[in-house]
């Protein structure tokens, strides 16, 4: 009987500080957002190519903010290939 109850407390204990440790090894970091939501994606108007918005071009037009890749795509306009 005496062993039993020893168990149990050692359980308990044991319970105890992994609860503990638990809470000390999980911060708040995971609230961070990840590092590809920081960069959004955009498509060129021309080729269609995805590039991230910070390496593209973009130009004010009379449609809306249109994004390029390159100077070449972004003389040459928006692409034809329409879907
Ligand atoms: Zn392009």
């Amino acid at each position: 009987m005496v062993r039993l109850l020893l168990w149990v407390v050692l359980i308990g204990a044991a319970v105890y500080f992994f609860k503990r440790m638990g809470k000390r090894s999980a911060p708040d970091r995971k609230t961070e957002p990840p590092e590809i939501a920081a960069e959004p994606m955009v498509r060129c108007a021309h080729c269609g190519v995805h590039l991230p918005r910070d390496r593209a071009l973009s130009l004010e037009s009379n449609v809306g903010k249109q994004w390029y890749c390159s100077q070449t795509h972004m003389e040459q306009g928006p692409g034809s290939r329409d879907r």
